[in-house]
């Protein structure tokens, strides 16, 4: 991979790459040269040019992983591993710890990387801020705010003003309720939903999900086999 030392920020390159990769796999447009912008453990920044195509073999490796900034929101790649990093847009220093809550959690909690609370956890107040959030357990106060993901896995009926995340993964065989209106940038549902989605991206159900309620957005795509029992309003 060409890598050369550039000052530029590549704001919203993540965003193209993964409009181009989600509409790449589904065979909507040919590839896109897109660039992104790597930071190695040393600090070292650079601006990578490839395709969809390249990109999706890399993200099996382990030691990156794609951060969006906790305070800016800013979308970086992070290369190799280590326990703290630098916001290349706004310079805000970020923890990076990986961490799983297994009982009940009522305090604040910080980190650039990912939080999973157990099966046997439950959030019951505090603010767990994390660039990815997995819920198996339970909620029932607080807050969880994910810079990047929150995955659900729990099948339970939650308060949609507890889940503050870009994006929303319901997997499959999960049956989720979420009461009130989810503002999200894409939702990628390959389980049961029922739901009232306001997005500024996409809605994409699997051929595993279903989405029943209502949905507000840009983007829709389902996949054959998948289903759709909603009030639909899709807007440019
Ligand atoms: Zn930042």
């Amino acid at each position: 991979m060409a890598k050369r030392r550039d000052s530029k920020d590549v704001i919203g390159g993540f965003d193209a790459l993964r409009a181009a990769r989600q509409a790449h796999s589904d065979g909507l447009v040919p590839d896109v040269e897109v660039t992104r912008e790597v930071i190695q453990q040393d600090g070292t920044r650079s601006v990578a040019h490839d395709s969809p195509g390249s990109r999706i073999k890399r993200t099996v490796m382990p030691t990156r992983q794609e951060i969006v900034c906790l305070e800016c929101a800013h979308i970086f790649e992070l290369s190799g591993r280590s326990d703290n990093t630098v916001c290349p847009k706004c310079r805000e220093r970020l923890p990076i710890v990986d961490l799983t809550i297994s009982d009940e959690w009522d305090d604040e909690l910080y980190t650039a990387g990912t939080v999973t609370i157990e099966a046997g956890g439950n959030v019951i107040d505090g603010k767990i801020t994390a660039n990815n959030i997995i819920l198996q357990g339970k909620i029932s106060g607080g807050e969880l705010r994910a810079s990047r993901c929150i995955t659900l896995e729990c099948a339970d009926e939650i308060d949609a003003s507890l889940l503050n995340s870009l994006d929303l993964k319901i997997g499959a065989e999960q049956k989720q309720k979420l009461n009130g209106v989810c503002t999200h940038r894409n939702v990628d549902l390959a389980g049961e939903l029922e739901a009232e989605l306001e997005l500024s991206g996409s809605l994409i159900i699997r051929e595993s999900g279903c989405f029943k309620g209502s949905y507000t957005g840009p983007g829709l795509a389902v996949e054959e086999g998948g289903g759709l029992l909603a009030d639909v309003y899709v807007q440019a």
